[in-house]
């Protein structure tokens, strides 16, 4: 029974946000299958967490869009999510919602789960306020100043961003964990998403697919045309590490940190 409502609760809100743009149709399709296995095999507990994620960076994914018009192209993919955005960011979570329905739903399991969201919601909310910043951001790397949207870049809104979009995640997460444990489980999501956040700028200043627009003479994460139609070619990163693999990485790393203090302290 659960299930079937999960699944129909993750159709209805697919399809709601295929018709305001949010989704492209491989993206609603993939949402479906997402949101259906987190909502109907891990609960309510875990579609609030996959629903703040969602309502929250589509919410930010528009807000302020006439300041990141500019900026767009330098984005692979536009404000619809398509299949591989969606999956990008859902599909650890509906691994571990798998994972935790098999008995005797392990706890470390569901605070995975919450670093994983913690980490995802933290990058988007950090991508999202980040290009805000009037201060131009620096490569996480070396330091660098580079221009706004540049892959690995960060600013100091982006940071305060992604530690409120982890904060939001945490404080969500222990209304269900209640109990003596909340202030570590609240303590350790919210470092799993910070640290996820930062894996995620660090592989974008390293190992991710970069390539270049010659007619534009501007790096982008388009390939293989830019929006002005020109072909890009890589200039860094390994060719076949994109955008999508970064963004899963992110909620790995967000998993990983938060699950193992969850293990090794609790
Ligand atoms: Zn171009």
């Amino acid at each position: 029974m659960q299930i079937l409502i999960g699944f129909l609760l993750a159709i209805l809100i697919a399809v709601l946000a295929w018709r305001v743009g949010s989704l492209s149709n491989s993206g609603a399709w993939a949402a479906v299958l997402t949101g259906g296995l987190v909502f109907g095999l891990g609960g309510l507990p875990w579609a609030i967490l996959l629903l703040t994620f969602f309502i929250t960076s589509s919410a930010l994914s528009r807000a302020f869009s006439k300041r990141k018009v500019s900026l767009a192209e330098k984005f692979s993919k536009g404000g619809r999510r398509d299949w591989g955005q969606v999956l990008a960011n859902g599909a650890l979570g509906a691994m571990l919602a798998i994972g935790y329905f098999i008995p005797p739903h392990r706890e470390w399991l569901w605070l995975a789960f919450a670093g994983a969201m913690a980490a995802v919601n933290a990058d988007t909310w950090s991508t999202e306020l980040g290009v805000l910043s009037l201060i131009p951001p620096r490569l996480i790397t070396t330091g660098q100043k580079v221009e706004r949207g540049t892959s690995g870049g960060i600013t100091f809104i982006g940071t305060l961003a992604a530690f409120g979009g982890a904060v939001l995640i945490g404080i969500a997460a222990v209304i269900f964990t209640a109990g003596r444990e909340w202030p570590l489980s609240l303590g350790i999501i919210i470092l799993g998403g910070l640290m996820g956040s930062l894996f995620d700028s660090l592989l974008g200043a390293t190992v991710q697919a970069i390539y270049w627009c010659p007619t534009c003479n501007k790096e982008t994460e388009r390939h293989p045309t830019h929006t002005c139609g020109s072909p890009t070619s890589r200039v860094r990163g390994w060719s076949w590490f994109n955008n999508d693999m970064v963004n899963f990485a992110c909620s790995l790393m967000g998993a990983i940190v938060t699950a193992g203090l969850w293990l090794l302290l609790s």
